[in-house]
């Protein structure tokens, strides 16, 4: 063993961000790779890539999801898949002007809540294509699927439809 009490760190020019000195807050860089599960949701991302938006029924109930849901919230049962139309009503939207990191940069954008014919709950997508002031509670949107696949919610987004 070697004891040296006058050793050093070695000193570099690198340096922290300071942004506040009371309390004290400095900027860290903070990377991960997340690998995550899509469990029982699996065959609504694979079919995303088939250009088709499934909804989940109960098998005891009946009760009809706009979403991948496993297991029914009105009575617990599980569920099973069933196509989902590609058109539906805007039942209520909201523009946001803020976002997360990844969708910061296509701030501001439209949100929309979706509405199927006899579906029981409602579908959250974006909608691209319309200006705020011609949204319209009832309009008619169609789906419309990324070509190039991330494999998240984003793979499918809605536009207008004339009537
Ligand atoms: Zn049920």
């Amino acid at each position: 063993m070697t004891i040296n009490p006058s050793a050093k760190m070695e000193e570099t020019q690198k340096g922290t961000e300071v942004y506040n000195f009371d309390p004290l807050i400095v900027k860290s860089h903070y990377e991960i790779d997340y690998i995550h599960s899509y469990a029982q949701d699996s065959e609504f991302f694979r079919a995303l890539g088939k250009k088709k938006l499934m909804g989940s029924k109960c098998k005891k109930c009946g009760y009809t999801y706009g979403t991948p849901r496993g297991h029914c919230m009105m009575c617990g049962a599980e569920t099973e898949w069933y196509q989902l139309p590609n058109e539906g009503r805007v039942h209520t939207f909201t523009t946001c002007f803020f976002g997360s990191e990844e969708f910061l940069p296509e701030t501001p954008f439209n949100l929309i809540m979706v509405e199927f014919e006899g579906v029981n709950s409602l579908f959250m997508a974006r909608l691209i294509g319309a200006e705020l002031e011609d949204l319209k509670i009832g309009m008619k949107v169609r789906a419309k699927f990324r070509r190039n696949l991330r494999i998240n919610p984003t793979d499918v987004y809605f536009v207008p439809v004339k009537e």
